[in-house]
């Protein structure tokens, strides 16, 4: 491990359901809110890039296909609004139930109050309440987010029918199934430790950066 740029770094990973959606990593010591990692996962371009956001979103709908489900929202976390949008067009092409009168699905993101507590606001909480609401995540390792997530659209009203995660090493959060693009088997060697179990940091190694579903910052100057 070293200093290196986390950029410079970067391996490419293809899913086992598709090879046009590649998934970047770095390996190193890093750690996220909940636990440490020794791969950086980095989705930006997935999350960014129409092309891969589009095929995303196949991928996301094949899974649901011929269930006859209703889906009247989507929740977009960690920056996931261009794959969920992409998304809500696939459910509407392939002719999935609304009960939204418009027919057509909305596509909304909550916001974090000062407690660091999931909140929609009075407008957007329409969009919830009395809905049937997919779940749509970047990355999920311990699935403590989709928790949290799941237990605001509850208070707000509404039904997650599905959870969708582009990467998850998890297979359901209490009894939820959680679909997804990427597994840990698509990145040999990915590992995630409790803090304190940790092997960089029983090295006395420090960690290189602190990582969200939105990215990295590295703090350290050296
Ligand atoms: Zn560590």
């Amino acid at each position: 491990m070293s200093n290196l740029n986390i950029e410079n770094r970067m391996q490419k990973f293809y899913s086992s359901q598709s090879n046009m959606v590649p998934l970047h990593a770095a390996y190193g010591h890093f750690a996220t809110s909940h636990s440490h990692i020794n791969y950086y996962i980095d989705l930006t371009s997935l999350k960014t890039r129409i092309s891969e956001a589009r095929e995303c979103a196949k991928l996301i709908e094949q899974n649901y296909r011929g269930k006859a489900m209703y889906v009247d929202t989507i929740v977009c976390m960690d920056g996931t609004e261009t794959v969920g949008t992409y998304l809500a067009q696939e459910f509407e092409d392939h002719g999935y139930l609304t009960t939204n009168k418009h027919e057509s699905i909305y596509v909304v993101t909550p916001e974090y109050n000062r407690n660091n507590q999931l909140m929609f606001r009075d407008n957007i909480a329409t969009t919830i309440k009395g809905k049937n609401v997919i779940l749509l995540m970047a990355t999920t390792t311990t699935g403590r987010t989709i928790t949290r997530s799941m237990e605001c659209i509850s208070y707000y009203g509404g039904t997650v029918v599905g959870v969708d995660s582009l990467f998850s090493t998890i297979k359901e959060v209490n009894g939820t199934p959680v679909n997804c693009i990427f597994t840990k088997d698509d990145l040999p060697g990915y590992e995630a430790y409790e803090p304190q179990d940790c092997p960089f940091c029983a090295r006395k190694m420090q960690i290189e950066a602190l990582v969200n579903g939105f990215g990295y910052s590295q703090y350290m100057a050296f």
